[in-house]
This record gives structure tokens, sequence and C-alpha cells, in this order.
């Protein structure tokens, strides 16, 4: 992707904010989190969000500077889709997110599995492995074999954090598919200072890459704000996960 392997050993971290908000926003980090080593931007900018009440996104507004950003940084997009109807309108897109919500969205999986589009897979809010493992079947199934499985928390009876990380999904995955797994302890936890133990749990069991939520001001976020890292935390975060892969003789290469 964007002369990028992901999988076979490479190790990438996406990362920006929940939502895009605004040109300053979205470039200010965009450019210091390439600066800290992550080599996918990811910023979301049609929103599923539980209520019509929220900020549903900037949508098309989003998407232009996505690809502003993208230019000035030189950093590969990944932004969420939510529909087969946007596949014209997210053809320049480098890595189609299908979020959680959508992960049985099967007209969309479809869809997709007849372009050759990179996809990041995110697991549903409460869907088995084996779920997980046939909606990317729908997407192979139509001859894109670009399917990258992202695990960002299930839903459990625990209420302390906003989801649960199956960490045991990483190396479960591994055995059985070569697809390569990202980790998204970002909506895993929902709290900024989680994501730092998280990140490090994910690497330390075998994922491929990290997606973390970056906010210059997470307090004003208009989405997601409690669990994003502000740039200089994120950049700390990074590397501790070098260390980690170092330690594990994990290889520290983002190719
Ligand atoms: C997101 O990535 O911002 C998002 C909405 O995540 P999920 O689909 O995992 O809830
Ligand atoms: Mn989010």
């Amino acid at each position: 992707v964007g002369g990028h392997t992901i999988g076979e050993g490479f190790f990438h971290v996406m990362a920006g904010p929940c939502s895009v908000e605004s040109e300053k926003q979205l470039c200010t980090v965009a450019e210091s989190v390439k600066k800290s080593g992550a080599t996918f931007l990811r910023g979301g900018v049609f929103k599923p969000r539980t209520s019509p009440y929220s900020f549903q996104g900037l949508e098309a507004d989003g998407l232009m500077l996505l690809r502003e950003a993208r230019k000035l940084t030189g950093l590969p997009i990944v932004t969420e889709i939510m529909s087969d109807s946007q596949l014209d309108e997210f053809d320049d897109v480098d890595i189609l997110q299908v979020g959680a919500r959508n992960m049985q969205n099967f007209r969309l999986l479809k869809a997709i599995g007849q372009t050759k589009k990179p996809v990041l897979l995110k697991r549903g809010l409460s869907a088995t492995i084996e779920e997980w493992l046939m909606s990317a079947e729908y997407i192979m199934a139509g001859g894109n074999e670009n399917v990258i499985l992202c695990e960002r928390g299930i839903r459990t009876f625990e209420t302390y954090t906003r989801n649960t990380m199956d960490v045991s999904a990483i190396p479960l995955l591994h055995e059985k598919t070569h697809l390569p797994i990202i980790g998204d302890p970002s909506h895993a936890a929902g709290i900024s200072r989680m994501v730092e133990p998280l990140s490090l749990a994910c690497t330390a069991a075998g994922a491929d890459g990290l997606m973390i939520e970056v906010h210059n001001d997470p307090a004003h976020a208009l989405c997601d704000g409690p669990q994003a890292l502000r740039p200089d935390a994120f950049a700390k975060v990074v590397e501790k996960v070098k260390k980690v892969r170092t330690a594990l003789d994990l290889g520290n290469a983002a190719e």
C-alpha cells in the first residue's frame, strides 16, 4: 500500500484523529505523528455515531482535507467507508476502513471484494473470531485478498473500559490465517492512559501494527476525545513499542 508492505514481518503505526475536524487540526496531527514514526494517516470523515445528534463527520470536505494532509506529509490515508454507494468517492483512498458496526454489512463487503482496494476490517462489537473471518472471506471471495484485520476490543460485562481488548485474538488469528492483524488500543480502552499498556500488549502478542487515535486538543475533540493521545504522548508510545519489538527480536522495519 503506497509503497509499504503490511504483514510479512513489517510493523506499521496508523495514527490520526478519530474525526477530521479542520485543516489546521488534521495537518498539525499528521505532521507530528509522521515525525514520531507513523506510516499511515488515519482520520474519520464519515462517522458511524451511536447518536444521530452527535457530530457525523465532515464528509466530502473531510476527504479533501485528508488528500491535502497526504500531499503535505506523504502518508497514505486510511478512512472509514460506510456504504457500497461510496466506492467511487473513495477511489483514491489508500486503505478503506470497514468499521465494527459494518463488519457484517455483507453488501458493502461484497462490493469491496469486487475491487483491489486494501481494506482494514475491524472486528464487530460482539463478533466471534469465526464471524470476523467469514466477513474477511466475503471480501476475498470476490477476488480482493488485500484484507487487514483490526482487533478493536469486544463488548463484555466490564464497564471500566469502553471495550475489552481481546489480545488472544492476535496469536490465534496468526495460527488461523495469513492476514495481517492490527491492534486498536484506543477503541478497546476508551481511556487515553490505557493506550500505552494495550499497545505494548498487542505488540508483544505479535500484532503487525497499531492504530492509535491522536488529537492536538483531546479535551475539545468532536469525537472520542477521552481515548485520544496528545502528539507527545503518542511519540512516547511509539518509542516503547519499538523497545518491545527489539527486546523480542521482532525487527523494527517499517517498509
Ligand atoms: C473508529 O475507528 O473511529 C471507529 C468508529 O471504530 P470502531 O468501528 O472500531 O468502533
Ligand atoms: Mn474513534
